[in-house]
């Protein structure tokens, strides 16, 4: 495979193909999804994770936190709606993204897993329209999407990501195939955390607990896209062997390097008036997780390795939201676990 040439697209229906594809990307494939019969069988526990996540905005009453929004001070509103329009940018852009992704990859079941993903990121986008239309007016929602927009910070840091998005819009060849699923996991598992820890932080002083659950949901689905990315890398470098050359690795290293630099200093920027946080304590832990993601995808720690250096965080870490469906601010046990791990028709 010559990892510059474009990809095509691929037909809706190659019948003479079987239906279990026979490559992740120029693999041969009915396109026709039996989940029974598929290259790698794991992807069905993960289709079935990220379904079991299945929420919706709507869910959520906004009333407490309607009446708690004239009681922030005039800083922590101005951040509050500076970071929920800068997070809904990056959402904004993984919709349509993960979606073109699914027109060049020939396996079936990783196709089903980028339209749950596509879906979700549209859940998110919402979600930050619902928490804006409970407590500003329309005016000072589009006064904030376009500070969003215009930002040189925002524009810097997104630039890396859009960068990589736009080449494999235009030449969608495996090489730029890869490099759009690195930055995708840095957009998912680095670029939204100094939001997220914002909103966290005002969660621990028992402010706006609403906005924080959507958080924590919209968090949680992150982590399984950030996850889920790094096998679709693996599984793609492992395939195609000319794509595992040390350029390519020495461009996650750097990537990610980068993300997390752009990360830090928009952490200085957006959460420097901020009483509570501690920035230093917030560099450590970009880098945390930018080791993470690296040893998710099978490479070595970039920075020190350490605990999570932000324990309060860590109710709403990887681990803690597998393990519990429970909403962490109220005690409530979520019933959204419809989906049972096997599908049941063993037992028929
Ligand atoms: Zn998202
Ligand atoms: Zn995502």
């Amino acid at each position: 495979m010559d990892i510059h040439t474009p990809l095509s697209k691929i037909k809706l229906l190659n019948p003479e193909f079987p239906n279990k594809s026979t490559g992740i990307v120029n693999g041969q494939s009915s396109g026709l999804l039996n989940w029974n019969d598929i290259a790698y069988p794991q992807m069905y526990d993960l289709y079935q994770t990220l379904l079991s996540n299945f929420w919706k905005a709507q869910e959520i009453n906004m009333q407490d936190d309607i009446k708690q929004w004239d009681q922030l001070s005039a800083v922590e509103k101005d951040v509050f709606l500076r970071i929920n329009t800068q997070l809904a940018s990056l959402d904004s852009l993984q919709t349509p993204t993960m979606y073109q992704v699914m027109d060049y990859v020939t396996d079936s079941s990783f196709k089903a897993i980028f339209a749950v993903i596509s879906q979700q990121e549209a859940v998110h986008n919402e979600s930050y329209s619902y928490i804006l239309s409970s407590l500003v007016p329309l005016s000072e929602q589009n006064f904030r999407f376009n500070q969003a927009k215009s930002d040189p910070l925002v524009q810097k840091r997104n630039q890396l990501i859009l960068v990589a998005y736009e080449c494999f819009r235009e030449d969608p060849t495996p090489q730029h195939l890869f490099q759009l699923g690195v930055n995708s996991i840095n957009l998912e598992g680095i670029y939204f955390y100094a939001g997220f820890a914002f909103f966290y932080h005002l969660a621990r002083q028992q402010k706006m607990l609403k906005t924080s659950t959507m958080i924590s949901y919209i968090q949680r689905d992150e982590m399984q896209h950030a996850y889920f990315v790094a096998q679709f890398i693996r599984i793609l470098l492992t395939e195609n062997p000319e794509l595992n050359t040390n350029a390519n690795i020495e461009y996650v290293y750097q990537t990610i390097r980068q993300a997390v630099e752009l990360e830090k200093e928009w952490a200085h920027a957006i959460l420097t008036d901020i009483d509570g946080i501690d920035l230093q304590e917030y560099e450590h832990y970009t880098e945390y997780l930018a080791n993470k993601r690296l040893r998710q995808l099978g490479l070595q720690n970039l920075y020190e390795e350490r605990n999570n250096p932000m324990p309060w965080i860590h109710v709403f870490s990887d681990e803690m939201m597998n393990e519990t469906k429970s909403d962490f601010f109220e005690q409530k046990s979520r019933t959204y676990s419809k989906v049972s791990q096997s599908n049941g028709f063993d037992e028929l």
